[in-house]
């Protein structure tokens, strides 16, 4: 029985991968500097380099279910989301970051029934987006949406909990967005804080700054607009 998923690690060194060996070795020689931490949900439909057009080293990823954020003052604990959003504010010095929730999100759907009684972890950690949740019991399809933007704004603003990004939005250093991606449109909704709600990608006139960011742009340097 062929094994497919080393057919596709021997087919990405031999047929991928040389297309690719210059700009990756650019990568390795001159390190890594992603202006955009990008959190997403971890659903498989959800493809951050599909939506964003990005290349290699332009993102810094991290996914969980549910694209949420956990609190940044916990005494006990060990938090990958909650390490690399120090890691990539801090030493990687983001410009941005992005909050990626989506439709038909699990996660959220999640919030209005039961997980399994052994699902301990995911239990506790759907506790993250509690607070998004509204007050029905049969969640229909318009509730469960904006269920899942009310969560990618909780989101933000637990970030902004984080002390370095605090100090960052609001020196106008680092922008916070707030995304809802539609996976049956194609399209991203963006979350404009000025309109009060989410706004197609193709109506915005901006890529969603989170509810703290005054500025248009993080401060551009030379070359960067084009860049994520
Ligand atoms: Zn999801």
């Amino acid at each position: 029985m062929p094994d497919e998923l080393l057919e596709r690690l021997q087919r990405f060194h031999t047929d991928a991968f040389p297309q690719h060996r210059s700009h990756f070795r650019l990568l390795v020689d001159d390190g890594q500097h992603p202006l955009t931490l990008f959190i997403g949900c971890s659903d498989s439909r959800l493809v951050p380099y599909l939506l964003t057009g990005a290349g290699p080293g332009e993102l810094f990823l991290v996914r969980n279910v549910g694209a949420f954020v956990p609190p940044h003052d916990q005494s006990r604990g060990f938090h990958g989301t909650a390490a690399a959003i120090e890691f990539a504010v801090l030493s990687l010095q983001v410009r941005r970051i992005v909050v990626c929730g989506h439709s038909h999100c699990g996660a959220i759907r999640a919030l209005y029934g039961d997980v399994p009684a052994e699902a301990k972890n995911l239990a506790r950690w759907l506790e993250l987006g509690r607070e998004a949740a509204l007050p029905v019991a049969e969640p229909g399809a318009d509730v469960l949406r904006r269920t899942e933007q009310r969560a990618v704004v909780l989101q933000l603003e637990r970030l902004m909990d984080y002390p370095m990004v605090r100090e960052r939005v609001e020196a106008g250093a680092l922008a916070l967005h707030g995304w809802h991606y539609v996976i049956e449109d194609g399209e991203v909704h963006v979350f404009d804080v000025r309109r009060g709600g989410f706004v197609p990608a193709a109506q915005a006139d901006n890529a969603g700054t989170g509810p703290y960011v005054q500025h248009e742009q993080p401060g551009a340097r030379d070359g960067e607009s084009t860049r994520l």
